[in-house]
């Protein structure tokens, strides 16, 4: 009796043994199937990570491209930013010497035969022509020992154009000036012939002209191989020149046609110190007094042993 109980039990575990095998075959959860299964699993992972990636691809797509714009757009803003005002240096030197004036070096400093700095070849009435600008011609020709340069002046300004060319010409030949570090002297030439162009223009024009630098309105500046001085700062100068328009004008033309030779921005040495040609001292002289003659760039250049700025 205990024995056929044994075989019975016995039976009844091949049995149930044999049954989950079967149905496990047929639910497809055995080994093989478990195997297909993954491979369904991993195939469905893949499409899912396929789809994933479309997701996260099609999603940085559309945030990488908005943000690189972003990034563009806020660089553009920063490098504005920066570019203000005279907008066109790059890097702040820092002078490593001071050079100091007597109030007697200030005056001469403001002379310069031939031509008047006080009066800036402003004249009563407006030059009424239909063109944009009135275009100096000069009849000299382009040369290789010189520097040729473009003038232009915008017709609904007061400015007497010849007088404003005999006004560039003398400053930039002046022996403090350009000329002696550069070793050649400027001369005027048509616009065609020219190595660079200087152009005296209303404020919104100098704007448009200096875009994407920002003048807004007040500032100057130097734009490829043009530069563009803006008449409102001709007329009003600068906080810390005070009244003196003179030493302003001066230090106006000579800083933008400095940017041309590739001189790029400086600060204030000292308290008292003649504030460096390149300084943006329409912004502010920092302490220091006004200056519109190269000086401490004729050192630096002239001097290679002088271990300064540039
Ligand atoms: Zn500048």
């Amino acid at each position: 009796m205990e024995k056929r109980k044994t075989l019975l039990l016995f039976n009844i575990l091949i049995f149930t043994f044999l049954s989950i095998f079967v149905l496990s075959e047929k639910l497809n959860i055995s080994g093989n199937t478990i195997i297909d299964n993954n491979e369904e699993i991993i195939a469905v992972d893949n499409s899912v990570d396929i789809t994933d990636n479309e997701k996260v691809i099609t999603n940085i797509t559309t945030t990488t491209v908005p943000s690189l714009q972003d990034s563009y757009e806020e660089e553009m803003e920063t490098n504005i930013n920066f570019q203000l005002p005279d907008s066109d240096g790059v890097d702040i030197y820092t002078s490593k010497i001071s050079i100091y004036s007597t109030e007697e070096q200030t005056i001469l400093s403001k002379i310069i035969p031939g031509i008047s700095l006080e009066q800036g070849c402003v004249i009563e009435n407006i030059n009424e022509i239909e063109n944009q600008w009135i275009n100096v011609l000069e009849a000299n020709v382009y040369n290789e020992e010189k520097i040729n340069f473009s003038l232009s002046v915008e017709s609904s300004l007061p400015i007497d154009p010849s007088c404003f060319s005999n006004f560039i010409t003398s400053i930039l030949n002046d022996k403090r000036g350009w000329t002696t570090i550069v070793g050649k002297e400027f001369q005027v030439v048509n616009y065609y012939d020219a190595d660079f162009h200087i152009f005296i223009a209303n404020p919104d024009t100098v704007d448009e002209m200096c875009f994407p630098l920002q003048t807004n309105g007040i500032y100057s500046c130097r734009n490829g191989n043009q530069i563009i001085y803006n008449y409102f700062r001709w007329l009003a100068g600068a906080k810390d020149f005070g009244l003196d328009i003179a030493t302003y004008r001066l230090y106006l033309i000579n800083h933008e046609v400095g940017h041309m030779f590739g001189w790029g921005h400086t600060d204030c040495p000292s308290q008292n110190a003649l504030a460096p040609l390149m300084m943006q001292q329409s912004k502010t002289t920092g302490g220091c007094i006004p200056n519109g003659w190269p000086i401490y760039e004729r050192i630096t250049y002239l001097y290679e042993s002088v271990d300064n700025f540039k």
